[in-house]
C-alpha cells in the first residue's frame, strides 16, 4: 500500500528576491501598513505565551491591535520557555572576534546542513542585533563582564562567541522580559488574557483562519472565539517520543487540528536530539532532563578507551581515555553542532565504551577547566546547572564527571509558513518552534531563543499586517455554521475519549509509543525500522481508541482527558513523521538514515535529490508538497567540523 502521495510543488510567494541583504527591508516597504486607528478595530488570537507568543502578544498590543491570548499552565510565564538555559545568538560582535550577519548566517544554513531557506535565516541573522537591544532595554539581566559589557560564550558549530546568556536561566529571564511586556499591556486593557485554556480546534470561515474552540481547563467549559487572524505559538511537539527534555505539557495539538485543517506540516522528522542530557535512570521515568550546551565550553567529553572499562573515571590515567570529539573533530573540538556530537556519543557506546548503567552515558569533565580557572570561576558561570545535576544523580560534578547521554530536545520540523510567518490557511500565522522555517535539518545551540524572539518581537508584527489591512472580516456569530460544525466536532471528540472506559492509562498508551518513536525514528533511521514503526504506530492507535481508560468527566478538571486528546494527535503526528523520514532517503542533520553515510560515518546528504523543504497535507494517505530550496550565498557543501 502506499505509504504517501505527490502533489504539486509549493513555493514562498512571500519572499522578495534580489540581493539578500536588503530583502527584509523592502518586504517591509512593500507590505501593507494598517493606520493606527484602524488597529484597534482589528482583533488577533495568540495561541501560547512562550517567547514567540508573548513577545508576538505584547509587540501587537503595543502596536494598537486588540489581542487575546491563550495558554494551558495557570500563568503566561510557566510556558516552556521558561526552562531555557543556556543562551540567546546574535551577530552583535562584541567579542571582535570575527563575528557578522553574514557569519551568523553562514554558519546557521551549514549547519542546518543546506536544508532551510537562505531569505528567512538572513533576516534571523539581520534582527538577532535588534533582540539583544530589546531585551537589555525591558532590564534582562543578561551575563556582564567585570568592567559591564555584555558577556558572550560559545555554543556548538561556531567558533566564535556571540552566545548572550544569563547564567543557566537565559529563558526564564527572557521569558520574565517579555511577560512584563504583556502584563503591562493586559493592564491596559489591550489584551484579554486566557491561561488555563487549551486550544481543540481551529475555526475556518470562507478559507480564512477566524477563531478557535477552546476548552477551559479547570470547568471543563468549551467555547468559542473569534478574531481577525490567528496566531501560533504553541511550542515544539518532542514530547511525541514520551522522554524528553520538554516539559511534560508541551504538545502538538494545537498545530494538528490547524493542519488536519489544511495547513500543511513542513519536514516533520526533523528533531534535534541533544547530546548533554542527564542519562535515564529506569522505567519509571517520565521526563528528562538537559545539561546546556554551554558547559561544553568548559566540560571535555570522554570514554574510556577499552571497552567495558568499568574503573571510576578518577582512576583511568590520561592516556586510557579518549577525548573523542576533540580527536574526530579537531577544528570544533567539544563545540560540535548537536546532531554530530549526539551520534558520537552514540557511536561510543555502541562500541561498549559507554559508561554508567546500560553503558549509555559519557563523560563531561570539567577538571582541567577547575584547574584552570579555579572552582569560583566555574560555579558563577554554571553553578544551576551543577546545583541540578547533583540533585538529581546525587553525585557532584565538581569532583567527577558528570555523566551525560542524547535525548529529543527540540523539533526543527512544524507547520509551514512562508516569508510572511503565513500558513497555508490565510489568516494563520505560526511562530517560534510551533513553524517550520529557519533551521534546516539541526538547530544550533542557543537559536531557538533567537528565533522565538524575532519571529515575535520583529518578524510577525510587520508581516501580519499585510494580511490585516484587508480586515476587519465580517463579524462572526456562535450560530455561523462553520462554528458550530468545529464546535460540535471538538464535543464529540472528547465524548468519544471518555467514552472508550478501557483499561490502560493514556500514558502507558504514550509511553509505548515513545519507544516506538526512539527505536525507528531516533538517532538513527532505516527503510526497514520506518516501515514497521509505521504498522506498530497504527496497530497501538486502535488499541487506543479500543482501550484507554479515562477517568473523571468532560466537566470538571481532567488532566488525563487534557492528555488523552495530545497522545491521541501524537499518534497521528507520528505516523506522518516516520513516513516522512522513510521518504527521504539521505541524511541530513538530526535525521540520520543508516542507509546514507560516508566511509566515516558522517551523514550524506543527496542534494540533486533532496534539497527542498517536505510539506505535507493531511489526509488518510498524506500528500507532499516539496519546496525546492535554492542556494545563491552559501553553496552546499559536504559538511565537516574536522
Ligand atoms: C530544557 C531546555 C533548554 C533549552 N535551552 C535553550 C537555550 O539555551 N537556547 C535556545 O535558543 N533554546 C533553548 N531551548 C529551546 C527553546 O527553549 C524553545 O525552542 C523555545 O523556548 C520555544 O518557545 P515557543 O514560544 O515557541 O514555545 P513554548 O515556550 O513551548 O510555549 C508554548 C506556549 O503555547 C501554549 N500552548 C501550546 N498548545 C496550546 C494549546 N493547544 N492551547 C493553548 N495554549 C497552548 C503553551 O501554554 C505555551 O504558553 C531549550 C529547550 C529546552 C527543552
Amino acid at each position: 500500500m502506499n505509504l504517501w502521495n505527490e502533489g504539486d510543488p509549493i513555493a514562498d510567494a512571500a519572499a522578495p528576491d534580489g540581493p539578500i541583504e536588503t530583502r527584509w527591508e523592502r518586504r517591509k516597504f512593500a507590505a501593507k501598513l494598517v493606520n493606527p486607528a484602524n488597529r484597534r478595530k482589528l482583533t488577533v488570537i495568540v495561541i501560547g505565551t512562550g517567547l514567540a507568543g508573548g513577545s508576538a502578544a505584547a509587540t501587537l498590543a503595543e502596536a494598537g491591535y486588540r489581542v487575546r491570548s491563550y495558554c494551558y499552565q495557570d500563568s503566561p510565564r510557566r510556558a516552556h520557555s521558561i526552562a531555557a538555559q543556556g543562551g540567546i545568538n546574535a551577530a552583535k560582535n562584541y567579542r571582535n572576534d570575527g563575528d557578522s550577519i553574514h557569519r551568523l548566517f553562514y554558519d546557521t544554513v551549514k549547519g542546518g546542513d543546506f536544508r532551510a531557506r537562505e531569505s528567512n535565516v538572513y533576516r534571523l541573522a539581520q534582527v538577532s542585533v535588534n533582540i539583544i537591544d530589546q531585551c537589555v532595554a525591558q532590564g534582562v539581566p543578561f551575563a556582564r563582564e567585570y568592567g559591564g559589557l555584555l558577556d558572550n560564550r560559545s555554543f556548538g558549530g561556531t567558533q566564535v562567541s556571540r552566545t548572550f546568556y544569563a547564567r543557566g536561566q537565559t529563558g526564564q529571564q527572557l521569558l520574565l522580559g517579555a511577560y512584563q511586556a504583556m502584563e503591562r499591556q493586559i493592564g491596559l486593557g489591550n489584551i484579554e488574557m486566557f491561561a488555563r485554556h487549551e486550544m481543540l480546534e481551529l475555526i475556518i470561515v470562507d478559507g480564512r483562519a477566524r477563531g478557535v474552540v477552546v476548552r477551559d481547563l479547570v470547568t471543563g467549559e468549551i467555547s468559542t472565539d473569534f478574531a481577525d487572524a490567528v496566531v501560533l505559538a504553541s511550542g515544539g511537539y518532542g514530547n511525541v517520543f514520551f522522554l524528553s527534555t520538554n516539559a511534560k505539557g508541551c504538545n502538538v495539538t494545537a498545530s494538528w487540528r490547524a493542519h488536519r485543517k489544511g495547513a500543511l506540516f513542513a519536514n516533520p522528522c526533523y528533531t534535534q536530539i541533544h547530546p548533554t542530557c542527564i542519562p535515564e535512570s529506569g522505567t519509571h521515568q517520565s521526563k528528562l532532563t538537559l545539561m546546556s550546551e554551554s558547559l561544553r565550553n568548559d566540560g571535555r567529553v570522554w570514554v574510556p578507551l577499552a571497552r567495558g572499562d568499568s574503573r571510576k573515571p578518577g582512576d583511568i590515567p590520561e592516556a586510557e581515555r579518549d577525548y573523542y570529539l576533540e580527536r574526530i573533530y579537531p577544528s570544533f573540538g567539544n563545540l560540535v553542532p548537536r546532531d554530530i556530537a549526539s551520534r558520537a556519543a552514540k557511536n561510543v557506546c555502541d562500541e561498549g565504551r559507554g559508561v554508567g548503567p546500560g553503558g549509555l552515558g559519557v563523560y563531561l569533565d570539567f577538571a582541567d577547566a577547575i584547574a584552570r580557572l579555579g572552582r569560583h570561576a566555574v560555579e558563577e558561570k554554571y553553578g544551576n546547572l551543577f546545583e541540578m545535576y547533583q540533585r538529581i544523580t546525587g553525585e557532584d560534578p565538581y569532583r567527577v564527571p558528570m555523566r551525560i547521554y542524547p535525548a529529543v530536545h527540540y523539533t526543527m520540523g512544524g507547520l509551514w509558513v512562508d516569508y510572511d510567518l503565513q500558513s497555508t490557511i490565510p489568516g494563520l500565522f505560526v511562530v517560534g518552534e510551533a513553524n517550520f522555517s529557519d533551521h534546516g535539518a539541526n538547530r544550533l545551540g542557543a537559536s531557538a531563543l533567537m528565533q522565538g524572539l524575532a519571529d515575535g518581537y520583529f518578524v510577525l508584527p510587520n508581516t501580519i499586517s499585510n494580511y490585516l489591512a484587508s480586515g476587519p472580516f465580517e463579524k462572526l456569530s456562535p450560530d455561523h455554521a462553520d462554528v458550530v460544525a468545529a464546535r460540535a466536532g471538538v464535543e464529540d471528540r472528547l465524548a468519544k475519549l471518555l467514552a472508550v472506559d478501557g483499561d490502560r492509562t493514556v500514558d502507558s498508551f504514550h509511553r509505548e509509543l515513545g519507544h516506538i518513536m526512539w527505536e525507528y525514528c531516533g538517532m538513527e533511521r532505516t527503510e526497514e525500522g520506518l516501515t514497521k514503526a509505521v504498522g506498530l504506530i497504527r496497530g497501538l492507535r486502535d488499541e487506543f481508541w479500543a482501550r484507554v481508560k479515562v477517568p473523571g468527566t468532560g466537566e470538571q478538571l481532567n488532566q488525563n482527558l487534557e492528555k488523552a486528546g495530545r497522545v491521541a494527535d501524537f499518534f497521528e503526528l507520528a505516523e506522518l513523521m516516520c513516513i516522512d523520514a522513510l521518504h527521504r532517503a539521505e541524511s541530513a542533520g538530526g535525521h540520520f538514515r543508516a542507509e546514507s553515510q560516508t566511509p566515516d560515518g558522517e551523514a550524506l546528504r543527496h542534494d540533486d535529490e533532496f534539497s527542498y523543504v517536505a510539506a505535507w497535507s493531511y489526509g488518510d494517505v498524506p500528500t507532499l508538497h516539496k519546496e525546492q530550496l535554492d542556494f545563491e550565498y552559501v553553496h552546499p557543501s559536504t559538511r565537516s567540523y574536522k
